[in-house]
């Protein structure tokens, strides 16, 4: 983990976070070309004795034509198909389940890794945009109590290729009119499936150039429409803000105050409300980009009026935006949504604060949309 927050004890002189409590060492996924920048695909073909433009030609047939056959490859000679597929097109993810509602505009996959770990991302498609969700690590060691995920704990890192490969996958679907409203394009992606993206920093942030750049360096997807989902790691928003890729920060706050964070977001214990928000602002100052603090509605836990004052307070005057999330009960938990009354008020004191407010449209809850629990299903 590049940004691996554990190591020293938290600033309340707690011992660290066991993040990486139940990681095990794996294997790595196959080479793919989507881990490389053009200039490592160029010399991988070079290796295998072919003309280095041929690594331009896959990286079109890839992030231009969401394919990774050596058969629709027919700009390149037969003979040289199967070998530069198999040096550079590893098949990554396998789909294990697919899950559709909403007629077919929304759907979710589970996908198996070489590994048997299983990862999850969901395709949106709205009237003027579509937008993919993907999952950044096997399981997570954020251990929120309210996520699914967060209750299975980390299995390992996704890959660079692993996190695309994903949008490839959604890509091609539209590309090819496999969703309802016609071809489309993937205009938006989000990493809010499972994991913490910023626990797998370096992997991320090539897979947001591999997103971002044009073809045939990448899938051309505009910057700003990629969100960065994190708990929290403070380190790691710094490090964010320093690389100038302008994609959008999502903080998952879920409480205005210490005490009730330390249980929501455990991470808490480690970076405090103030250090995580401080880190926000100073991400908004950087990049110019509204920031948006995530806050799951808990019914009697954390939607009382008075947090929506105090969260209104600490926003107030910000670069920021909230998005609501109604919360989507994991199995066997005891916590459920607020009620309407109670999050019509939270918006109500929230916006008296002048702080913009979304509510998160609950779209997928019913193919299990909410984080990691399509994958708890299937273990
Ligand atoms: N680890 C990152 C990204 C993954 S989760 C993060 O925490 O930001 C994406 C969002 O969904 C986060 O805000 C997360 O807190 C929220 N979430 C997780 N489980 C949820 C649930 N059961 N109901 C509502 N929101 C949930």
């Amino acid at each position: 983990m590049a940004s691996d927050p554990a190591g020293s004890p938290g600033p309340r002189g707690l011992a660290p976070l066991a993040l990486a409590g139940r990681r095990r060492e794996t294997a790595r996924p196959p080479r793919h070309l989507a881990d490389l920048p053009l200039a490592g695909r160029r010399e991988v073909v070079a290796g295998l004795g072919q003309p280095p433009f041929r690594a331009s030609q896959l990286s079109r047939h890839f992030f231009g034509r969401y394919t990774d056959r050596p058969e629709e490859m027919t700009d390149l000679p037969r003979a040289a198909r199967d070998p530069l597929a198999q040096a550079l097109l590893p098949r990554l993810l396998t789909a294990e389940r697919e899950l559709s509602c909403g007629a077919g505009t929304t759907r979710k996959t589970l996908w198996r890794t070489f590994d048997g770990a299983l990862v999850e991302s969901v395709l949106m498609r709205y009237p003027d945009r579509v937008t993919m969700c993907v999952s950044s690590q096997a399981g997570c060691g954020m251990a929120c109590p309210f996520c699914a995920t967060g209750q299975a704990g980390l299995t390992r890192n996704l890959s660079t290729a692993e996190i695309v490969a994903q949008v490839v996958a959604g890509a091609r679907l539209l590309a090819d009119g496999q969703v309802p409203g016609g071809p489309g394009r993937v205009s938006n992606v989000v990493f809010m499936g499972m994991g913490e993206p910023l626990a797998n920093y370096a992997s991320v942030v090539a897979a947001v150039r591999r997103l971002t750049d044009p073809v045939p360096e990448g899938m051309g997807i505009s910057r700003r429409s990629v969100t960065v989902s994190t708990v929290g790691l403070v380190s790691a928003i710094a490090r964010l803000a320093a690389e100038r890729l302008s994609v959008t920060l999502a903080v998952s706050l879920h409480a205005p105050d210490d005490e009730l964070r330390d249980t929501l977001v455990p991470l808490n214990r480690r970076w405090q409300v103030d250090e995580v928000l401080a880190a926000a602002w100073d991400y908004a100052a950087v990049t110019g980009r509204r920031v948006s603090v995530e806050y799951a509605l808990i019914s009697g836990i954390n939607d009382q009026a008075w947090r929506a004052d105090l969260l209104g307070s600490l926003l107030a005057g910000r670069l920021a935006h909230v998005n609501l999330i109604p919360l989507n009960p994991t199995p066997g938990s005891k916590w459920t949504a607020s009620r309407p009354a109670a999050q019509r008020e939270f918006v109500r004191r929230l916006e008296a604060h002048g702080v913009p407010v979304t509510v998160r449209d609950t779209r997928g809850r019913e193919i299990d949309g909410a984080c990691g629990q399509l994958a708890a299903s299937v273990r």
